[in-house]
């Protein structure tokens, strides 16, 4: 889909649908939809009187114009409470927005850009956040159906009022546009099962990916290469498959110098059967987005290629499969990690921990001053925080007040965990330096706990996405 801004009155736009809006509890619109609703002749305004829509969020009417204006339909969104409406708002309305658009055969749309006038959110980054909700609201997956999706937008207008907001409104676009295209690579290798999405090609992918975007370098580690850096748990996880490991590494340079200022490092498991430690087979073909967490840095490092923020970042990827076999990892056995540290195997379930806890130590051997981790690490961090939030934990006030706020910033809902040194006591081994579980209280707790051992003093955060990695359902932009 093209996205274009022009300075132009709805009224005015031709097309199959403009997009106005409403906040809660408004009888009598004005600006855009107020103009609109007059040349409408009040078809919004009956609309509100008969109690159809009221501006609560999440409401929509969608009206045909009857050729009183240029363009064929209006829908009129809800924006809910003035107050409370915020650029993550944006993003949402526009994605069921143009679903709805869509849906009903608009191919050439217009909106204006929601929150700019009585809302008073700046234009550039609303501007950003309308394309990064239209487009992800818009994403499908059909590549394995024989009936695709036939119906398309082709191009979003974005309406400005005055010429002099084009040049920020166009900004913000941009930026929407690359993170959008960043999110999608990200959400196509989640959706994309594990016959095709080996450990193998999502190297492959990311290689690719680094060929099309100037400024980032990628780096494959095959086995050998991992054998002889002594990543014990990592091969420990991979040997039960008859897939190799790789390690992805991709590199961003935008500082002064070599040495990453931050290291994200994400989990790129391509299927987790459990190994011996099975999962029950219900929902068990959900696990082939276990990698979702390395997919979403590896799409972050083609946003921040494309951004170029004057910083050194690094990404590190883990990747295997983790399957049961003759040779596959049993509870009990005990694996040496990169840093030289034993790991008692309790749960072969627990495999994310452990692969990445060879990838940790990788970043830091990078020199990475901080890291991010990100992972679907466990059905604990599920449990306590549902699907809404991811959970963070972290050894640095600061550092995780940063990624808190940056989380705020891009519409993120993320939720800090505690990670007390008592709840290291539950990952005591007896045989080893520390075991791969701690039981069932505080799961989520105890995992961040482990990978704590091999992050030792970099400022690090730990981001549990088991609960929101993916969604069974659309809704806004997801
Ligand atoms: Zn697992
Ligand atoms: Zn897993």
């Amino acid at each position: 889909m093209q996205i274009g801004v022009e300075a132009r009155d709805v009224v005015t736009f031709r097309g199959d649908g403009v997009i106005v809006n409403l906040f809660e509890g408004v009888q009598a619109p004005t600006g855009a939809t107020g103009a609109l609703d007059d040349a409408l002749r009040g078809l919004i305004r009956s609309a509100i009187r008969a109690g159809e829509f009221t501006g609560k969020a999440g409401e929509s009417l969608l009206l045909h114009t009857g050729g009183r204006i240029p363009a064929t339909r209006v829908l009129v969104v809800g924006l809910g409470k003035a107050e409370r409406f915020d650029l993550d708002g944006v993003r949402t309305v526009m994605g069921g927005a143009l679903r709805t658009l869509r849906r009903s055969g608009c191919r050439r749309v217009a909106s204006v850009i929601h929150g700019t006038g009585a809302g008073g959110l700046d234009l550039r980054e609303a501007a950003q956040a309308a394309t990064e909700g239209a487009l992800l609201g818009l994403y499908t997956f059909d590549r394995y159906k024989a009936e695709k999706e036939e119906k398309r937008v082709d191009r979003l207008t974005l309406l400005v009022r005055e010429r002099p907001q084009i040049a920020p409104a166009r900004a913000g676009v941009l930026i929407g546009q690359t993170v959008a295209e960043a999110v999608t690579f990200a959400r196509d290798l989640v959706n994309e099962p594990s016959n095709t999405l080996t450990p193998q090609e999502l190297a492959n992918r990311a290689q690719a990916v680094c060929k099309r975007t100037r400024g980032l370098s990628c780096e494959i580690l095959n086995r050998r290469q991992i054998t002889r850096l002594g990543m014990g748990a990592l091969l420990g996880v991979a040997q039960g498959s008859g897939r190799d490991p790789v390690l992805i590494i991709l590199r961003y340079r935008g500082g002064r110098g070599r040495v990453p200022a931050v290291g994200l490092v994400g989990k790129g498991i391509t299927f987790d059967s459990g190994g011996i430690s099975i999962k029950p087979s219900e929902g068990m073909e959900q696990m082939k987005g276990d990698m979702a967490g390395g997919a979403a840095v590896v799409g972050a490092m083609t946003a921040i290629a494309r951004l170029r923020p004057r910083v050194n970042v690094a990404a590190v990827v883990p990747a295997c499969e983790n399957l049961p076999d003759a040779r596959a990892l049993k509870p009990g056995d005990v694996l040496r990690a990169m840093n030289g540290k034993t790991i008692e195997v309790i749960n072969t379930d627990a495999e994310g921990r452990l692969i990445l806890a060879d990838a940790l130590c990788y970043a830091r051997q990078l020199g990475c001053e901080r890291l991010v981790d990100v992972a679907t690490l466990t059905g604990a961090c599920v449990v306590a925080l549902g699907r809404i939030r991811t959970g963070a934990f972290g050894n640095d006030r600061s550092w995780i007040d940063q990624v808190l706020a940056a989380g705020v910033g891009a519409g993120e809902k993320i939720w800090q965990m505690p990670l007390d040194e008592e709840y290291g006591e539950q990952i005591k081994s007896d045989v080893a330096v520390v075991k791969n579980t701690g039981g069932r209280p505080g799961g989520a707790i105890t995992a961040a706990k482990f990978l704590e051992h091999f992050v030792e003093k970099t400022p690090w955060v730990h981001l549990d996405i088991a609960g929101t990695a993916d969604t069974d359902r659309e809704k806004g932009y997801t």
